[in-house]
């Protein structure tokens, strides 16, 4: 699962796509891609394998120009990691970016064939982009055939759509991954993360589970699942987020992370430990008298994590612990 970022403007915002696709490059991608809408050509869509770097190359050959954008970096589970798969997919004038995994795109793509929708690519948001257009032959109401496609997705999805036919909006989904909308001075951004958002705005929106959302220039309009009007806390977050988000200076992010060690290290053991006494401090901590074994469930960095501890809960606490890769 990988990155959305999108911005509802008033000025060009194909260069600030790409910079809060930066902002996101920590996640991890293969491929990454804009579309833009509202300039002189319509909907315009730039896509490239491989580092960011290579979608600026591309966008310094093929510039695009549009107030309104949305920007992908994706981690392929559907479909080889080229060009051609990167998001963002297209249907006629509708564009979609999506996080996630479609578990019924093969049913929708086999109705969508029958009724004229090729599939160009065998990666599963695509099926999205047809769907909503299907929806659109019904009459140009976007609102009522984004709604009528989200009802129709199984499975996990943060989901950002444009349609050149009303260029000032993007319309915003999510199951199951997480989407945040973003408020700015005439400008409204969305972001996969708050990190996407750094820079341009402190005060976000956290979509709910089931939630979807019409984002302009002008703000949000915001539709819970039972499809009634709903009102999200708008809350403030730290300017000091957007330092998480960038290199600080170093080539590269596991740099960055190797020369944090001593920070991260310290910030946690002052957590758990009142140095000036020497005491754990035991509040939120579960009755360990209460516990006879451990299982510790993790991937990756955290599964390393679990694997040492296992040495240090059997010969310090004389627990019984297994770890394992979830
Ligand atoms: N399933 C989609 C794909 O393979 C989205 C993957 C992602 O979250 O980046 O393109």
């Amino acid at each position: 699962m990988c990155g959305i970022v999108g911005i509802a403007g008033s000025s060009e915002v194909s260069d600030r796509l790409v910079e809060g696709l930066r902002r996101l490059e920590y996640r991890g991608y293969d491929s990454a891609g804009i579309a833009v809408v509202g300039g002189r050509n319509g909907l315009c869509r730039r896509r490239a394998a491989g580092k960011i770097a290579n979608l600026d190359i591309e966008l310094a050959r093929h510039p695009v120009e549009g107030v309104t954008g949305i920007g992908h970096t994706r981690w392929a589970t559907h479909g080889a990691p080229t060009r051609e798969n990167a998001h963002p997919h297209k249907s006629g004038d509708v564009a979609v970016v999506h996080n996630g995994i479609i578990e019924n795109f093969q049913q929708l793509r086999a109705e969508l064939e029958v009724k004229g929708f090729k599939a160009e690519t065998p990666v599963d948001s695509e099926a999205i982009a047809h769907l909503i257009a299907s929806e659109l032959r019904a009459g140009p109401d976007m609102d009522g055939a984004f709604a009528r496609a989200v009802k129709r997705l199984r499975g996990a999805y943060a989901l950002a759509v444009m349609n050149a036919s009303e260029p000032g909006a993007i319309w915003v989904a999510r199951s199951g991954c997480p989407l945040v909308i973003g408020l700015g001075e005439g400008e409204t951004y969305i972001g996969s993360d708050t990190l996407a958002l750094a820079g341009w705005t402190d005060k976000v929106i956290y979509l709910q589970e089931g939630d979807r959302a019409k984002v302009s220039a002008q703000g949000v309009v915001i539709i819970d699942k039972e499809a009634r009007l709903a009102k999200r806390q708008v809350c403030v977050v730290s300017r000091a987020v957007a330092g998480f988000a960038d290199k600080g200076g170093y080539r590269h992010f596991m740099a960055k992370e190797i020369h944090e060690q001593p920070d991260a290290v310290a910030r946690t053991l002052s957590y758990y430990l009142d140095i000036a006494t020497g005491q754990v401090r035991g509040e939120g901590s579960p009755d360990w008298a209460l516990i006879d074994r451990l299982l510790g469930a993790a991937c990756g960095t955290a599964f390393y994590a679990a694997a040492i501890s296992k040495f240090w809960f059997e010969k310090l606490a004389r627990l019984p612990m297994v770890s394992d890769l979830a």
